[in-house]
């Protein structure tokens, strides 16, 4: 029987990359009937939604969807259709993985960290408004005990699961005493139930330096919504940058797999980007899934392309402009060769 998945190419340069992700995926002989739909800014053009309700009701029935990124306007324009969709589906995990892989130039060897961000409110919630135009804005932190609890059990189910070793709460409650202290406590609570895993906490500005001077003291971080964001894209550097940076939300019983990255706008259509992130997405998938072999293979081929550093795209080479640096399709091609 064939897995029924959503597909949902994005835009950018989110459809070349979902392209990517489908032929990899495919090749493991694992059967899919893909269940294609749009969102995003041409949709909007074309709807009047960039999140049309056909899209939800896609991912409800088939409860896990593979996602490329989508642009969202800057400053102006609609919301999120990433917020919009998380929100509406009550994904409330966002995981996210930043592991070192062999052939991949870096400042730290083995650096193997996960960000558990919180996907539902913090400053995500959107709520704000401008108080006098052009003059004072404000915007609503909203922190529950709810939505704490949830993320920081999630952070440790997943630690024993995984075979993980430690949990660290980021936050800001020496300055957000109210927010990020009732996340705080809400986290030293749920930690005093799970004694097989360490635990401790970190205030945020801390955490982004230490995790640039010593990455390797860290394991698992579970941040609010805004910290979680920030940081996961930090762990991605140190492992390589946002190409290789897989990821997942996660709700009661629906899965949302995307690579850490947007939609890089600016490589639209250029057959550039490292393809990757959104593969990697592929095998948190397969694993969701229980199609075990298949992800090894996967990964095994993904590693094995990587460390060999020829059929790379040109953010994995040691200089940018690289003329051998390879383009999206054929850093697939080589994956799929390296899987038979
Ligand atoms: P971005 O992640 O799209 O790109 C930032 C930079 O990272 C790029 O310029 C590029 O240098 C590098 N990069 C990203 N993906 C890469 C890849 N696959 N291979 C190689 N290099 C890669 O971030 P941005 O420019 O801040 O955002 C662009 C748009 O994406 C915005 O509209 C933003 O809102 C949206 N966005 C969407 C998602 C999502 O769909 N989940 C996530 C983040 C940002």
């Amino acid at each position: 029987m064939a897995y029924r998945i959503t597909l949902i190419p994005g835009d950018g340069t989110g459809p070349e990359l979902v392209t990517a992700a489908r032929r990899v995926l495919e090749a493991t002989g694992v059967a899919f009937e893909w269940d294609v739909q749009e969102a995003g800014a041409d949709v909007m053009a074309k709807v009047g939604t960039p999140l049309p309700d056909q899209v939800l009701a896609s991912i409800r029935a088939n409860k896990v969807a593979l996602k490329g990124p989508i642009t969202t306007p800057i400053g102006t324009g609609f919301r999120s259709v990433n917020v919009g969709l998380r929100l509406a589906l009550d994904l409330y995990a966002n995981l996210r993985l930043a592991r070192a892989m062999r052939g991949i130039p870096v400042c730290h060897d083995g650096v193997d960290l996960v960000v558990v961000r919180e996907n539902t409110e913090c400053l995500y919630a959107g709520i704000e408004h401008d108080v006098i135009p052009n003059v004072a804005a404000e915007s609503i932190r909203i922190i529950t005990r709810q939505a704490s609890e949830r993320i920081v059990r999630f952070a440790f189910d997943y630690a024993r699961a995984n075979g993980r070793r430690k949990v660290t709460a980021v936050h800001k409650a020496n300055i957000l005493k109210a927010t990020d202290g009732l996340y705080l406590r809400v986290a030293q609570e749920v930690a005093a139930h799970y004694p097989d895993i360490e635990f401790n906490d970190r205030i945020v500005d801390n955490m982004a330096m230490q995790l640039v001077q010593r990455p390797y003291e860290y394991d698992i971080l579970v941040c609010p919504n805004l910290f979680g964001d920030i940081l996961s894209d930090l762990c991605s550097g140190l492992v390589g940058g946002l190409g290789v940076a897989p990821g997942a939300n996660f709700g009661h019983d629906i899965a949302v797999f995307e690579p850490v990255h947007g939609s890089a706008p600016k490589y639209t259509g250029l057959n550039k980007v490292n393809p990757i992130a959104t593969i990697l997405s592929g095998v948190l998938m397969l694993r969701h899934l229980g199609e075990r072999q298949a992800a090894d293979r996967v990964q095994a081929a993904v590693e094995a392309v990587i460390a060999e550093g020829r059929s790379v795209t040109y953010d994995l080479k040691p200089a940018r402009d690289d003329p051998t640096a390879v383009g999206t399709r054929q850093m697939a091609d080589a994956i799929i060769t390296a899987m038979q």
